[in-house]
């Protein structure tokens, strides 16, 4: 079964091609196709980059509008030396992340046109991504006609969230119209938790889990039961932790203070609160941890302690609701990549018999415990797999429809 996979975000496109033969590996198998469209570099260019066959092009392409860059994107599944398909239409089914499912989805579903229909309609809280996902469905019915398309939504593992933990207490009138915390990097947070139960030789269903999806984006689930029961995302993905660029949670009185004192526009405000905070707002230096932690200075030092002091209150208050813990677990860029960010975060918890064993966290885990033989709960480093949890859905849908 030939399962491509789209994952369209605000300035970038990435897809991907599984090839799955009997039934679903336990261990995630290589794409056999992987392309990706950037369009930051260059106003009017777009650079693609695919890799398969053992083949890497990488080009600089005039860009019309993302549906055709798309399109061009996909012909390099069937045509050139990254042909791995003999035509287009060899795709059995297309997957596609879309980051808002609001309440409606609490699980993955075979799109139609009221599912397009809602995914639209939902761009009022996901404004930059949800029509991006659009767009890349509408590229496949372009290009590949009639194949069976999925949406699997980003917000549908927190959907099990208890109402105390969804509703913000504000005027209830608000919550019935939408205004609720929903929670996003679910995908991820679902991949791990089942790949920690499958890397632990445990049913799920019996985990306490707290999962640290630590990327660009930075975000907490408290997993119990197999079902999310808290997250430090919120209505949108500003919520919560602090991030590379984003501020995470802060005061909405600093927001307010900003308007009416400092007259800034809400454009200005919703700029700075996503690009120019965490990690670069308060370093001056960078979104990027690595260069933010290279480059030694004061400021530096400052927004590292600070991202690991709100990383640890997180992790804190997933444990409150959590009554227990069986692991930690680590996972995206900065959560797979760095043994700093990891101890300091887990010396935090010491005194709850959380340890590290220091040698293996240098290491360069994947998929790898990284705890001390000692330490009462386990700390686990996890290789997030989106897409392959997307084509995992796609396969799972497929199959439960034909029995
Ligand atoms: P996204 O959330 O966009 O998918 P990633 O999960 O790829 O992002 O995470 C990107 C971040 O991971 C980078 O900004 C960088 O801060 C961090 N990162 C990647 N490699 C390392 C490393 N070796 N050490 C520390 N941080 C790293």
């Amino acid at each position: 079964m030939k399962v491509l996979v789209l994952n369209a975000g605000s300035s970038s496109q990435k897809s991907c091609l599984y090839d799955l033969n009997g039934s679903l590996p336990i261990d995630p198998p290589d794409p056999v196709w992987e392309a990706q469209i950037d369009w930051t570099v260059q106003p009017g260019k777009a650079v693609l980059k695919v890799k398969a066959n053992g083949t890497r092009l990488e080009s600089t392409i005039e860009s019309t509008d993302r549906a055709t860059d798309t399109l061009q994107m996909l012909k390099t599944l069937s045509e050139g030396k990254t042909k791995v398909i003999q035509q287009t239409g060899d795709v059995d089914i297309v997957g596609h992340r879309i980051v808002h499912g609001g309440q409606h989805y609490r699980q993955s579903v075979r799109i139609d046109q009221t599912v397009k229909a809602t995914i639209a309609d939902l761009a009022r809280f996901a404004p930059l991504h949800n029509p991006a996902n659009l767009q890349g469905i509408e590229a496949i019915e372009q290009s590949l006609g009639g194949v069976p398309q999925v949406a699997v939504f980003d917000t549908a593992f927190h959907a099990t969230l208890p109402p105390a933990a969804s509703i913000y207490p504000i005027p209830y009138e608000w919550y019935e119209k939408g205004v609720q915390r929903y929670g996003f990097h679910g995908i991820s947070h679902q991949y791990c938790a089942n790949r920690a139960a499958q890397l632990l030789g445990r049913e799920l269903i019996d985990l306490k889990l707290v999962t640290c999806h630590l990327g660009n984006g930075c975000s907490l689930a408290a997993v119990q039961d197999g079902q999310s029961i808290d997250t430090t995302m919120g209505f949108t993905p500003l919520e919560g932790l602090m991030m590379g660029s984003r501020s995470g949670s802060v005061d909405p009185g600093v927001v307010l203070y900003l308007m009416r004192e400092g007259n800034y526009t809400i454009n200005e405000i919703e700029q700075i609160l996503n690009k120019k905070s965490g990690l670069l707002g308060i370093s001056g230096i960078s979104s990027d941890l690595r260069q933010v932690v290279s480059s030694q200075t004061e400021r530096s030092a400052r927004a590292i302690d600070t991202y690991i002091h709100r990383l640890r209150s997180g992790i804190g208050s997933m444990l409150a609701n959590l009554g227990g813990l069986d692991a930690i677990v680590f996972t995206a860029g900065v959560g797979e990549n760095s043994a700093l960010i990891r101890s300091r975060t887990c010396e935090a918890f010491r005194w709850l018999g959380v340890e590290i064993d220091s040698e293996k966290n240098q290491s360069s885990p994947i998929d790898q415990d990284i705890s001390a033989r000692s330490s009462k709960a386990r700390i686990l480093v996890i290789h997030t797999q989106e897409d392959w949890a997307i084509a995992q859905e796609c396969w799972k849908l497929s199959h439960s429809r034909s029995s």
